[in-house]
């Protein structure tokens, strides 16, 4: 059971400002191993002073779609196809490049983590199947779901067939389920890939406008669930049959939702966000200490991802933006991923 926390620092965009930029990073040099690797942030309070905050891996402005996932996913297809559980998370507040990072651009090399990862799998199912002279075969299996205050919700499903109460969870043999889950077979990349997109329109808001930074910090569906994609990857040979899962989870916006309204319903929004990236966070955290207890049980979505139960391994990936008008969302992002190391 391992995890990996990294930082990632988005390029300004169009309309911020060069003279707005406060927070450096020092990126994971491949010609340095094991040097640190530190994101620097003035103290908000006293400008001459800053905190420096050390990860696994610190990317710049400069790093490249292709580049996170060499480094960062890559190193976990073999750990799937081994039997181990993988789990892929992107924090930070919105704006900051999540969805970016995860399902990235239509052009090749903006794609993200995710059509990336399953290019990969099926690059190795192929080979597997190869190798074995036709005696083992992969099957990979999709399912997408979103968990919005606290309810599960299929993303395969249109919006309007929903019911408000969600799909339930129940405890089946030691794992948790999502009762009612769909789960689809996708035999090539462009038939997950079409799933995928067709799927995302589900999710009502895709990426953030920028225009409308502001605006969709309060009002963007997207910002405030997260959305899980589950790919199960199924090895049988003549002898046996192995099954691990990876889950890539665009995580709701960390932002201090306190800030953004008073109404009623963005209030229970943000007791179940905080609640969920909070146990979120015991749960990393007690992974990477190594302690025996993790309590995964405390939030729906860390009770489905069985979070820290097989041997897994934990990808973090903070996003952050690199300029001033984040500034006290990025140093509430820095000390949450700050403990879980
Ligand atoms: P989030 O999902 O965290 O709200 P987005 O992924 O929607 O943030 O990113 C916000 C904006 O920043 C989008 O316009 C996105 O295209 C842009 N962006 C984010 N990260 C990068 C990056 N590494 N390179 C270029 N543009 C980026
Ligand atoms: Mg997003």
């Amino acid at each position: 059971m391992s995890v990996r926390v990294v930082a990632r620092i988005r390029p300004l965009l169009k309309l911020e400002c060069a003279k707005d930029t406060i927070v450096e990073g020092s990126p994971a040099g491949a010609e340095r191993p094991g040097s640190p690797t530190l994101v620097r942030i003035p103290n908000p309070k006293n400008e001459s002073e800053s905190f420096s905050f050390q990860f696994h891996g610190v990317y710049d402005q400069e790093a490249t779609q292709q580049e996170i996932f060499e480094k960062e996913i890559s190193p976990t297809v073999k750990h799937l196809f081994g039997g181990f559980d993988v789990t892929i998370f992107a924090y930070g507040v919105t704006g900051t490049g999540k969805t970016h990072t995860m399902r990235g651009g239509k052009s090749l090399a903006d794609r993200g983590v995710i059509p990336r990862l399953l290019s990969a799998i099926y690059r190795r199912s192929r080979k597997i199947e190869k190798d074995s002279g036709g005696e083992t075969s992969v099957e990979v299996a999709m399912s997408y779901y979103e968990i919005y205050n606290d309810r599960v919700y299929d993303l395969f499903e249109a919006p309007e067939k929903r019911t408000a109460a969600g799909l339930p969870i129940r405890d089946n043999g030691g794992k948790t389920v999502v009762v009612g889950l769909s789960e689809r077979t996708c035999w090539t990349l462009k038939e997950f890939e079409q799933l995928y997109d067709q799927a995302n329109v589900n999710r009502s808001t895709s990426a953030t406008k920028v225009r409308h930074l502001v605006l969709d910090r309060l009002n963007a569906h997207s910002s405030r669930s997260h959305a899980i994609v589950c790919i199960k990857v199924t090895q049988t040979s003549p002898t046996q049959t192995r099954t691990s899962t990876v889950s890539a989870i665009d995580l709701a916006g960390s932002e201090d939702n306190r800030r953004t309204d008073n109404n009623k319903d963005r209030l229970v929004e943000s007791a179940s966000i905080n609640k969920s990236l909070f146990v979120l966070a015991q749960c990393v955290e007690a992974i990477s200490k190594k302690q025996s207890r993790i309590p995964y049980r405390e939030s729906k979505m860390t009770r489905i991802l069985s979070l820290g139960q097989n041997n897994g391994l934990t990808v973090m990936i903070l996003n952050l933006a690199p300029v001033r008008a984040f500034h006290l969302d990025t140093l509430s992002s820095l000390n949450f991923a700050n403990r879980t190391k």
